[in-house]
């Protein structure tokens, strides 16, 4: 089992295969959102009130700490948190926060992997 971790107060993100997050997009709007735990699946679910569209600018946050997750001195459109994978080894997962664009990126000692339609949209990053 994958275990998704906040890089800011080392708290558990995860319950299963979905992380936990708060959430608030550009327009104001605030709700939580739970994400696949699985790299490359962007299925997510949140309530069904919270009118989140397509392109919308998504701030992460952790809902441990409250700190900001943005992936600080990469990119303004990329969060960041860490992953134990079950092999105990851990690894640095950034991810699109733009809704609709679908990048992953999976960052270790051995090197980036990528997941994603949208891959190729931050890649120069790394
Ligand atoms: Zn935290």
């Amino acid at each position: 089992m994958k275990n998704y971790i906040c890089p800011k107060c080392n708290g558990y993100l995860s319950i299963d295969n979905e992380i936990v997050f708060l959430t608030k997009n550009n327009k104001g709007e605030s709700a939580i959102v739970l994400l696949s735990a699985e790299l490359g699946n962007y299925s997510f679910r949140k309530n069904d009130n919270v009118d989140f569209e397509e392109g919308d600018h998504v701030n992460f946050i952790c809902p441990i700490c409250y700190e900001n997750l943005n992936a600080e001195n990469v990119d303004d459109n990329l969060a960041c948190v860490k992953m134990i994978d079950s092999n105990g080894k851990a690894k640095k997962i950034m991810f699109s926060k733009v809704l609709g664009e679908k990048c992953t990126y999976a960052i270790s000692d051995e090197g980036v992997d990528s997941f994603g339609d949208n891959k190729d949209t931050y890649s120069n990053r790394f």
